[in-house]
């Protein structure tokens, strides 16, 4: 891989300096739940494929779900309807809130202090507390989820005033799938793939019609998380430092120096 391509895949541009990505960042940290999924897979070609489909699937739900806050029409493909009516309901029953819908949907963060970027999906309030949300289309919340939210809301909390602070932080989960009448059996199709779990492996299933479920978490231990994302930030600066080195612009501290 070129630097350049370094620089575009792993990083923004901000203020003349390179400053690394959150989830390029977080992608350091050992993902269980992602080797027991290529363990399941027929090949690595075949596991990548899925990856890309279920991104795909990602991205456009992000977008869909990214208009409707903005209040902006829009087509939704029909495949991620459910979905999108499973967020409608979560934000009906929760009674979240954008206060500001210029600046408080996808909106960009960094740290000059700390060396990184994000986007953050929104920041919404909940009951008066206002709090960062990131959406999820996968099959679970995984620990790492947590490192990425702390840097957000510590970029963005150093971006803005003490009343304008973010207090928490809030995973969505949004899922989608057809079940089994019989047997419970559940179907998904994100992936492009179509995947059954649960259910009898002897029934002859008979899916209703898709339909979406929610998963909404609150995020604890704010400091402790930020903690393993500035670790986790060392660790990747480790790995890449033969990269890093040759970028002018990225920020470097007196620890990095030295490593680098
Ligand atoms: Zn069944």
């Amino acid at each position: 891989m070129s630097l350049q391509e370094f620089k575009e895949k792993n990083g923004y541009e901000i203020e003349h300096y390179w400053l690394p990505r959150v989830t390029s960042i977080t992608d350091v940290v050992f993902k269980p739940g992602l080797l027991r999924y290529y363990a399941q897979q027929p090949n690595f070609a075949a596991a990548q494929e899925t990856l890309n489909h279920a991104a795909n699937w990602g991205t456009a739900t992000h977008e869909a779900v990214e208009k409707f806050l903005i209040g902006e029409e829009c087509e939704i493909d029909p495949m991620i309807i459910p979905s999108i009516q499973v967020f409608k309901k979560w934000k009906k029953e929760y009674k979240a809130k954008i206060l500001d819908i210029q600046n408080d949907i996808e909106r960009k963060v960094y740290d000059l202090e700390d060396r990184y970027a994000g986007t953050l999906d929104a920041l919404i309030e909940i009951k008066g507390v206002l709090g960062v949300l990131d959406i999820k289309t996968g099959s679970g919340i995984w620990d790492e989820y947590s490192l990425q939210l702390a840097a957000y809301m510590n970029a963005y909390n150093k971006s803005v005033p003490s009343k304008r602070m973010a207090k928490t932080r809030w995973i969505l989960r949004l899922d989608q799938f057809e079940e089994c009448k019989f047997c419970g059996a559940k179907k998904r199709a994100k992936g492009g793939k179509v995947l059954i779990r649960g259910g009898k492996s002897n029934c002859y299933h008979k899916f209703l019609p898709a339909r979406g479920e929610f998963e909404f978490k609150e995020l604890k231990d704010f400091n402790h998380d930020l903690d393993g994302f500035i670790g986790a930030k060392r660790l990747w600066e480790w790995y890449n430092k033969s990269q890093l080195k040759q970028i002018e612009n990225y920020p470097k501290t007196k620890i990095i120096q030295s490593l680098l």
